[in-house]
């Protein structure tokens, strides 16, 4: 894509053909008057099933958006009507990795997806008139999804043969039944012997899964000719969609809802409704009573390439995390506070890791704008942990106040690293013998 009005055609053709007919993918659900903007940060169009329109940053101001940073999005309204606003990465997709197992589209389906699947999780599954009772109740006995550093082959290995499992079944459907029983025998391995991995996955699992369902759906109707028959966009995704080689917790429940969701409608199971309001999974509503194969191994492509996955995550992550624990737990360093109520727009980051020195949810590589009356701080790269004090969540990041790039003036605390910028406000306060700085 050359620019984002080349970018924001392509997404409005798609949005055009699909959208209009998003009760097939999903009952109940219509997209036909949701919208997109489109920003590469100085020019942005609104687009929707009808057409496209330039949108002055003017327009922007009078419905109240601010235009989120690069390779990020945003759910807002627009015009009155459910929206999402995306910047594309600055590239416009031109250096985006293909991914090999096929469930990160390449734009300009990327932004189209990315559209699909954002306004699903807040418009569908957690409408305001109507939010899926299921999640809820799942909600409240989660854990959350972060994976214990150092990381561990196994679990990933069991996962990922629950997916490959799956989708041998789409793709050989006559076959279907022995490939069944063999993601059941997968995943009871799963849950048995990695018990704590497993705990607290269902809610994911369902939100996920589901949300990403939806996606992939929309990106095969926008591909295939006929994008009202299932078949056909069952076996675009049974050609796109490739087996799981390499370890990812994170993206275990997005790709095991989606093919789980494409067996059951190839079987003619209607599970959906009952996702919505039992608080069960994708997987589990097509494994129902389905016994689990014997004994199985996973082929030696999938476990080499999980084991030397794990091994190089150990090795990265390790020095994005054990400085943070460190440093958090050095008491001759302040942790700035931040507030996530105060952050605009999404968070990104690379992924949710715990460790059993610090049990808290930590993030390396984040990306967050936190936004308050008293100032704004930028995290671009810094590793920040997840902390719950009175029931409001914190983003912690430790800092070195001797530091060049951290300096605290009276209550102004200014920030000057890469990875960490701003000014803001502070309120100290001392904690078994720590200073915690609270951004106001
Ligand atoms: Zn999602």
């Amino acid at each position: 894509m050359a620019s984002v009005k080349e970018l924001t055609d392509s997404v409005q053709q798609d949005v055009a053909k699909v959208w209009p007919h998003t009760g097939r993918i999903w009952p109940g659900v219509d997209f036909s008057d949701h919208q997109v903007l489109l920003s590469d940060g100085s020019t942005t169009y609104a687009l929707d099933a009808k057409g496209m329109k330039p949108v002055s940053a003017q327009d922007l101001k009078q419905n109240k958006i601010d235009i989120p940073s690069p390779d990020s999005f945003d759910v807002v309204t627009w015009q009155g009507k459910p929206a999402l606003i995306i910047r594309p990465a600055k590239d416009l997709g031109a250096g985006q990795k293909a991914d090999p197992t096929g469930l990160t589209a390449r734009e300009p389906a990327y932004s189209f997806g990315l559209a699909s699947h954002e306004q699903f999780h807040p418009y569908v599954q957690n409408a305001p008139k109507s939010p899926w009772t299921s999640l809820q109740k799942l909600e409240k006995s989660a854990g959350d999804r972060t994976e214990l550093y150092p990381l561990k082959p196994e679990p990933r290995i069991a996962r990922a043969m629950v997916y490959n499992s799956l989708l041998s079944a789409l793709q050989q459907p006559k076959e279907r039944d022995a490939f069944l029983a063999e993601a059941a025998y997968w995943n009871t391995k799963w849950t048995k012997n990695y018990p704590e991995d497993a705990e607290g996955q269902e809610a994911t699992d369902l939100l996920e899964g589901t949300a990403k369902y939806f996606e992939q759906s929309a990106i095969a109707m926008a591909a295939v000719d006929r994008p009202g028959d299932p078949a056909q966009v069952r076996a675009y995704l049974a050609k796109t969609l490739k087996p799981m080689k390499v370890a990812s917790k994170g993206i275990e429940p997005y790709a095991i809802g989606t093919v789980a969701l494409l067996n059951a409608d190839a079987k003619g199971l209607d599970v959906k409704e009952s996702l919505t309001t039992e608080p069960t999974t994708p997987l589990a509503a097509l494994l129902k009573g389905v016994k689990p194969a014997g004994s199985q191994s996973a082929p030696a492509d999938v476990t080499r390439g999980i084991e030397q996955g794990v091994q190089a995550s150990n090795k990265e992550l390790g020095p994005l995390i054990e400085p943070f624990v460190a440093d958090v737990q050095d008491k001759s360093k302040s942790v700035l506070m931040l507030p996530v109520e105060s952050v605009s727009g999404s968070v990104g980051g690379k992924g949710f890791y715990t460790t059993e020195e610090l049990p808290i949810s930590i993030t390396p590589k984040a990306r967050a704008t936190f936004k308050s009356k008293t100032g704004t701080v930028r995290v671009d790269g810094a590793t920040v942990g997840e902390i719950d004090e009175d029931d409001k969540g914190y983003f912690a990041v430790p800092l070195d106040l001797d530091d060049a790039d951290a300096a605290l003036d009276g209550t102004r605390l200014t920030l000057k690293a890469e990875g960490l910028s701003g000014t803001v406000t502070v309120k100290a306060a001392t904690n078994d013998g720590q200073q915690f700085l609270y951004a106001q």
